[in-house]
Formats: C-alpha cells, sequence, structure tokens
C-alpha cells in the first residue's frame, strides 16, 4: 500500500491512512506500506537546499530532501502501534534498498527484502519510507521527484505482492482529465502500455517509470483515493482486460513548442548532426517531422517543451556556426500543445486516426503536425484550441460510456 503526499498531509490524514491498512490487516494480509514525505514538504527542503547552495553537491541535496518520508514512515509506524497494529519502520538504507548512484534520479539496482520478510514472520507490519535507497558507496540517494510510486512498485515486485495499492488524492484513472470536461469518466481497469502512454503524456496520477516497472514485473497497481471508498482503477496486463474500447484516453500537453529548420541539406549526416547537439543541450525532443525534399533541400521539424527552446535554439546556432548544418532559416512557434488519443485497441482497428482527424476538422482546428505509435495518434495543434479539441474527441470517441 502506498500513500502519497496528500494522503499522509497530517497526523489526521495519517491517522485515515493507517485504518486502511488495518482493514487489509484485519483481511489477513502482511502489509508492506510505503509512503511519500507530507504534501508540500520535499518542495520546501529542495527550497532549503537551492537557498544554501544554488550549484548545489547531489549528494547532500538527497541527504536533504529525502528526510521527509522519514517522518511520515515514523509517524505512520507509531499511529499503526497506537492502533495496536504491530508495526516497524525501515529508510531505504536500512532496508538495504540499493540503487545506483545517480544522486536525485537513481535508479533501483537491488532489494534485499529477507530482513523484513523475517519480522512479517514476528507479526510485524513493515512501514517504508519511499523515494530513497543508498549507493554502492553508502550514501543516500533519491529516485527522482515523485519517486515514491517507483519505491512501492519496486518492493511489491520484490515480495512477491498479490497487489500494489496506490492511495492517492483521486478516485483513479480518467479518460481525460476532468477539469477539461464533466464527461470524464473514471477506468475501472487499464492496460499497463496504455497507462505509460497517459502517465508520459501528462497524466500525472503515476511516476512514469512507476509504471514501466509495474509493467516489466507485471505488478498488478490498484489507483485509488485514500478519502473515499470506490474501485478505483486497476492497471494491469492487458489479456485481463475483457472489454476495451479502441481508444481508452485523450492525454495532453499544453505547453508544447514547434521548431523548424528551413531549407537544410537533404543528405547523410544531416540530422545527427542537428539532434546530436539537442540532445548534448538536454532539450527533451518528441515529435520529429522531415519534409520531402526538392532540389536536394528538406526541412525538418520538432516539438519541445517551450522551457527548452532558448536552449535549442542556441544549440542550433551554435552547431550551425560549427558543423554547419546550413539551414536558412528557424522558425519558432511557442503556442502549440499536444493532443493524444491512446488505446490499445487501435492495434486491431482502422480508422482511428482518420476519425481523430475528422473530429478535429469539423471544429476547423488546424493540424501542423502528427506522429503514430501503435497504440497513439499525436498531433500538434494551436494551444487555444486545446480544451475544444480534447471535449471534441471525447465526445468523438464516446469515451463518457463504459465498453
Ligand atoms: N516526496 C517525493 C516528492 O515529492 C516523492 C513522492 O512523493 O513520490 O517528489
Ligand atoms: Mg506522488
Amino acid at each position: 500500500m502506498k500513500f502519497g503526499g496528500t494522503s499522509v498531509a497530517d497526523l489526521d490524514r495519517i491517522r485515515n491512512a493507517a485504518h486502511h491498512v488495518r482493514r487489509e490487516v484485519e483481511a489477513g494480509y502482511d502489509v508492506a506500506v510505503v509512503v511519500s514525505a507530507m504534501a508540500g514538504r520535499t518542495n520546501e527542503l529542495v527550497e532549503l537546499v537551492e537557498r544554501v547552495s544554488p550549484m548545489y553537491d547531489a549528494r547532500e541535496y538527497d541527504a536533504v530532501v529525502s528526510s521527509g518520508e522519514n517522518v511520515t514512515a515514523g509517524l505512520m509506524a507509531l499511529t499503526l502501534q497506537e492502533m495496536d497494529v504491530p508495526a516497524r519502520s525501515w529508510q531505504g538504507w536500512q532496508v538495504p534498498m540499493v540503487t545506483d548512484s545517480s544522486h536525485g534520479v537513481a535508479r533501483i539496482r537491488s532489494i534485499d527484502t529477507s530482513h523484513m520478510e523475517q519480522k512479517f514472520g514476528e507479526g510485524l507490519h513493515a512501514v517504508i519510507a519511499g523515494f530513497q535507497g543508498i549507493s554502492p558507496e553508502g550514501r543516500i540517494t533519491t529516485l527522482g521527484r515523485g519517486g515514491s510510486d517507483t519505491s512501492a512498485v519496486a518492493f511489491a515486485a520484490a515480495l512477491g505482492a498479490e497487489r500494489c495499492d496506490i492511495y492517492t488524492d483521486v478516485d483513479g484513472v480518467y479518460t481525460t482529465d476532468p477539469r477539461i470536461t464533466g464527461r470524464a469518466r473514471r477506468l475501472d481497469r487499464i492496460a499497463y502500455e496504455e497507462m505509460l502512454e497517459l502517465a508520459s503524456l501528462g497524466a500525472k496520477v503515476l511516476q512514469t517509470r512507476s509504471v514501466e516497472l509495474a509493467m516489466r514485473y507485471k505488478v498488478r497497481l490498484l489507483v485509488r483515493s485514500s478519502f473515499e471508498n470506490g474501485p478505483g482503477t486497476l492497471v494491469c496486463d492487458e489479456e485481463e482486460i475483457v472489454e476495451s474500447k479502441v481508444v481508452n484516453g485523450i492525454a495532453f500537453q499544453r505547453d508544447e513548442a514547434k521548431i523548424t529548420l528551413i531549407g537544410i541539406a537533404d543528405k547523410p549526416g544531416v540530422a545527427a548532426a542537428i539532434f546530436g547537439p539537442l540532445a548534448e543541450a538536454g532539450v527533451v525532443v518528441d515529435m520529429i517531422v522531415q519534409n520531402i525534399s526538392e532540389d536536394g533541400l528538406t526541412d525538418m521539424t520538432f516539438s519541445c517543451p517551450v522551457a527548452d527552446v532558448p536552449r535549442a535554439t542556441r544549440a542550433l546556432e551554435a552547431a550551425e556556426r560549427t558543423h554547419s548544418i546550413g539551414y536558412r532559416d528557424i522558425v519558432t512557434d511557442t503556442e502549440v500543445a499536444k493532443v493524444s488519443i491512446v488505446g490499445i485497441g487501435m492495434r486491431s482497428h482502422s480508422g482511428v486516426a482518420q476519425k481523430m482527424f475528422a473530429t478535429l476538422a469539423a471544429e476547423g482546428i488546424n493540424i501542423k503536425v502528427i506522429t503514430t505509435s501503435e497504440i497513439k495518434v499525436s498531433v500538434l495543434i494551436d494551444r487555444r484550441y486545446l480544451e475544444l479539441a480534447v471535449r471534441a474527441l471525447h465526445d468523438a470517441f464516446d469515451l463518457q460510456d463504459a465498453a
């Protein structure tokens, strides 16, 4: 059972979370509870670090920002004890959960659950500080923001758990953001691959890495609210999903930018000369489209987050001087948004992309860039039409009704 920051935001909420734990204990389970820091706490800790040292030592950053979870782990164990549920806390290093040494974005290498399992045998339930581990050098590491989801899935896999319940402040995964359309619907089930697309496309219920891990180790994830007793959404293997629609979700990214290099040479090595420097500059490139060429010249368009545009243009201008990519002009459009339809049913249905395009056309929305994958179609459109596009697509694919 994993409880996010809003579910452990104060002592009352920790008690509320502990009631959920007691219910599962009474149902006969051995429970491992993974907790986040109290809501807002990690942000405060990051800010303290930055105030002391803007170019901080990442090892000390981790020592500081991991501490929020230590507090909630101890408080949760105490709260459970007060409810007569035998429990003790573990910090990441005590387990130990060993990670690599990439401080601030560490990756898990191994989890030794033998001590914890021995304690289960003695009737103790485990409370684990999420988000943190220990490097081979013996330093505290953190898994990146939102990382306690990943801790929870990793522990579920290591312990061979029947389920990994992710308690949060929403009652499940929705067909799209309910703030955009009141017709958005909670999904009973969603396949790992769909969830992966939705998570990486900005549906912020789960850290993307946690879904990757769950898919790899086939950990069944139940996303549910700690404040009401609904069924939640089960994230599972597609074989467990009997009825599925062609499209199951609509994701979007509001702050995208489109950059076009006009009049580049159509010859080997040009794409590498463009995207190499962009990667080195840390620009997160998403869609890439190259036009067909005329007289040996072509245009290359790509998208990236608006925040990356200054870095991208600087990198391209520098690359122009050193590698002479030889473009005639750079055109930047920072007023675009990306909308994507996602569904495993697309693999076996034709006409899905066409339906998306026709729906947008009927609303008079121009499509600027298109990309597709096996289970997703994404388009870039003018940002001011984002809400309209999401609503129209939600209706067109009947997402308000269950399969
Ligand atoms: N407390 C950490 C964060 O805010 C980890 C988490 O909550 O998942 O990023
Ligand atoms: Mg979180």
